[in-house]
């Protein structure tokens, strides 16, 4: 559930939470076409911290590129103003969802690519239930590359992760499993996917189609320094049968085993030992207690 914060950062003005309104008009809710992020602060021993933060404003400065819009903020400024924003919450986990979208212009597809707004809004994390997942393969494909590139971070391309997350749910499961239009792995609604075999790690590489996890790079990192062979690759869809262990990577998922997938049982009943490591280290990442963990944290 959504707990209000006091404020939304909107255009470079902090704005009353019930006051964060845009017109019925605003192009980006007819088309969508904006581009978002979605980014936690966790509490460390300094406090609390961001996490990756300028590798998530790297992105959704990427992602804005794709749809022609031009960031009016540079990275620096956005920083200083997610650091504040949390700053004018209190106490608390959060998490912060910035959005760059196209305001009231005109009302054609050859959209007004100018009228482009900035929105950051912030407020308490709650831990969803850990539980380990059970996924279904979705009839839904991914989104083509060359269609709605899910390089990406569109709004728009989450009508694809919403028919299928739907769908997974009402059928009884966690999530749901995307291929991309090839029948290869493609990455879950909204987290990205790891398989373990025989002590290798296994990722659909960025160039499959898929998003650029943030915690997908910082697992890769976390498990090259641990000595774990990573391999990033097309995975077939038959593999996440035959994976020793299987897990889900986002930055609001965490890292989250899977227990099966169409209810096919991993080899590994529960968190396997591969995946028990990596999710340790992230934990330890996020709350400043790994030594890789300095250059990932911004201090609010
Ligand atoms: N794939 C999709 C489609 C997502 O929406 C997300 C969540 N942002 C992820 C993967 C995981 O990305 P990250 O680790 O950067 O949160």
């Amino acid at each position: 559930a959504l707990s209000p914060a006091e404020v939304i950062w909107m255009d470079g003005e902090f704005v009353p939470w019930d006051a964060a309104q845009v017109h019925v008009l605003t192009q980006s809710l007819h088309y969508g076409w904006a581009v978002y992020e979605g980014i936690r602060a966790h509490e460390t021993g300094q406090g609390l911290a961001v996490f990756r933060l300028r590798d998530h404003l790297a992105r959704l400065a990427r992602s804005a590129r794709v749809y022609l819009m031009e960031l009016p903020y540079s990275q620096e400024e956005l920083v200083t103003a997610i650091t504040d924003l949390i700053g004018t919450g209190g106490a608390g986990p959060r998490y912060v969802r910035p959005l760059v979208y196209l305001g009231y212009g005109s009302m054609g597809v050859a959209l007004d690519v100018s009228a482009v707004r900035v929105a950051l809004a912030a407020w308490a994390w709650q831990e969803p239930p850990t539980r380990d997942w059970r996924l279904m393969t979705s009839g839904w494909r991914r989104n083509h590359q060359d269609a709605i590139p899910p390089l990406a971070k569109a709004t728009g391309g989450y009508v694809n992760s919403s028919l299928a997350k739907l769908a997974a749910v009402r059928a009884g499961y966690d999530d749901a499993l995307l291929l991309t239009a090839s029948g290869h792995v493609s990455e879950c609604s909204a987290a990205n996917v790891f398989l373990v075999r025989e002590d290798v790690l296994y990722t659909p590489s960025v160039e499959q189609g898929i998003l650029p996890g943030i915690t997908r790079a910082t697992v890769l990192a976390l498990a090259r320094a641990a000595g774990i062979p990573t391999v990033e690759r097309p995975v077939a869809h038959a593999e996440t049968y035959i994976a020793d262990e299987l897990f889900v990577t986002g930055t609001a998922t965490g890292i989250v085993p899977v227990a099966s997938v169409d209810d096919r049982p991993t080899a590994s009943s529960g968190c396997g030992p591969i995946t028990t490591v990596l999710r340790d280290a992230y934990q330890d990442a996020v709350h400043g207690r790994h030594p890789m963990a300095d250059g990932w944290l911004t201090p609010v």
